[in-house]
């Protein structure tokens, strides 16, 4: 089949989460099982020349934008280095600036990421038929793209659409009066575009969920969760009215990069047969990079987005308990002010035992993931996660909470016999307090703790899995479409 990915993000040429990750390594997944893949993305200003090449200008033509004719290009470029035909949809103005989503100044004034991605739906929409390549399904990617399929119906092309959803707390809410000024339409002309929140806004996810032909998200147990109020986002309803529900998939990981037998970025390679010799290296190594004194007990390691979301304050809560029992922690990430400082005034608190580092620093991370005997991922809700999958890859055992991906790639060593981590439920200190304690008795059991590790390191985690199931999916897209 021939899909085009059309998305905000794509690793490495422009990432600011996990779907840059999905956008970058599904395409080539997906080729090795004979699809033709490619990915059209804004060319944003930061996307020079020597970043992606340049091959030739596919479409050149003009878009109906605020009453005006404005030139689009898309340009063919290849996405690296997975070699994944690019197209790059270019534009005057609207794209430029550092950061992608957020309001920027502009040559003309504030720009907002809801008028730049309509106009990027809209004009994906017009350039769909025009990229002489016979297109079968076009897969859209959260709430940026949302209102493609909508618009898609709006220029009379006829294609199945999968709409993705990473994360249902980004919405692409604004004015309708004003969305529909930018398009030149009423909002009465196809359906998708009539649902309207308490201040009128339009809700591009919404759109997306209401008129694609299947709608997925990023894991099967936050596909259940999202029915509820409690995860649906206010947009539980919406996903209860499909038919067809919301399929879970699964993301992978790149192994060949998160992998401990080859990173150059740790001090000493492993694998799962060399682990308690390689894993002791490296936390040797990280302690003393930190300043952290040399011990026999195990080191506890977050990397993360500091937020609510990631449950990052039970953390805080428990830290006295795992310095107390001859623990460390090693905390690395950066996010919302406070929680960055309940954090910093946690660890600080156990100086000698504790350290938390503030800033993104990939190498850094993947120190910490090859140095870690543990690592936590006590989220609130998590729609896939791949902070737990890499730590697994790198023999650092997770405690996590049981929700979305986490549930869904993390077994629980009290309930399995093949148990990869612990999971515990309620989100409360005193749950993950009771789940540390009996990480630390497993520490402290050899065998165990390294037949648990082995399972860890050993499991499945490559994009082939999702791959064949994204590819079964497309399938029964083009089928239902057609029925319909
Ligand atoms: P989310 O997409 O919700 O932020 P995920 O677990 O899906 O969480 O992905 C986070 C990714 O970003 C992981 O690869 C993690 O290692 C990485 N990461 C998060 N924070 C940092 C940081 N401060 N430095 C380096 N890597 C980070």
């Amino acid at each position: 089949m021939n899909i085009l990915f059309v998305a905000s993000e794509a690793a490495p040429l422009i990432k600011v989460g996990g779907l840059a990750d999905v956008v970058g390594a599904l395409p080539s997944a997906l080729s090795a099982l004979g699809h033709d893949v490619r990915v059209m993305l804004p060319k944003y200003s930061v996307i020079t020349a020597d970043r992606a090449p340049e091959k030739r200008i596919v479409v050149e033509t003009v878009v109906l934008w605020r009453g005006q004719q404005v030139p689009v290009k898309v340009i063919e470029s290849t996405l690296l280095p997975t070699a994944t035909t690019l197209y790059l949809l270019e534009t005057p103005t609207l794209f430029e600036g550092d950061a992608i989503y957020y309001e920027h100044n502009g040559p003309e004034g504030i720009r907002l990421a809801e008028e730049r991605y309509t106009f990027f739906s809209w004009a994906a929409a017009h350039c769909a038929t025009l990229l002489n390549w016979p297109i079968n399904v076009i897969h859209c990617h959260d709430w940026h793209t949302g209102l493609l399929p909508a618009l898609l119906a709006v220029k009379k092309v006829r294609l199945p659409t999968m709409l993705t959803i990473h994360n249902m707390e980004s919405q692409g809410r604004w004015r309708a009066e004003e969305v529909f000024s930018w398009l030149g339409l009423t909002g009465h002309e196809v359906p998708g575009l009539e649902f309207r929140d308490v201040d009128n806004n339009l809700n591009a996810l919404q759109s997306g969920i209401r008129t694609a032909t299947v709608v997925t998200t990023v894991s099967p147990q936050y596909a259940i969760e999202v029915l509820s109020p409690l995860y649906g986002a206010g947009l539980e309803r919406d996903i209860q009215s499909r038919p067809d529900g919301m399929r879970g998939i699964v993301n992978g990981i790149d192994v060949a990069v998160f992998n401990p037998e080859t990173d150059s970025r740790i001090p000493a390679q492993y694998s799962a047969s060399t682990a308690v010799v390689g894993k002791l290296i490296n936390k040797r190594a990280l302690r003393k990079e930190l300043g952290l004194p040399d011990s026999d007990g195990p080191l506890f390691g977050l990397v993360g987005r500091l937020t609510s979301q990631k449950g990052v304050d039970l953390v805080a809560s428990v830290i006295g308990d795992i310095v107390n029992a001859g623990g460390q922690v090693v905390i690395l990430g950066s996010g919302v002010p406070e929680v960055e400082e309940l954090v910093v005034s946690a660890t600080k608190a156990f100086p000698s035992a504790c350290k938390t580092i503030l800033r993104f620093d990939a190498a850094l991370a993947q120190r910490i993931y090859a140095a870690s005997d543990f690592f936590l991922m006590p989220s609130r809700f998590e729609p896939c996660g791949l902070g737990q999958m890499i730590a697994m890859r790198y023999g650092a055992i997770p405690i996590v909470r049981d929700t979305g991906g986490l549930h869904d790639t993390v077994r629980d060593t009290s309930l399995h016999p093949d148990g990869t981590g612990f999971v515990f439920s309620d989100p409360i200190a005193g749950a993950l307090r009771t789940t540390i304690v009996a990480a630390l008795r497993l520490y402290h059991e050899h065998d165990k703790l390294q037949a648990v590790r082995t399972r860890d390191m050993t499991e499945d985690f490559s994009w082939a899995r999702s791959a064949s199931d994204y590819s079964n999916l497309y399938t029964y897209a083009r089928k239902s479409y057609i029925e319909t």
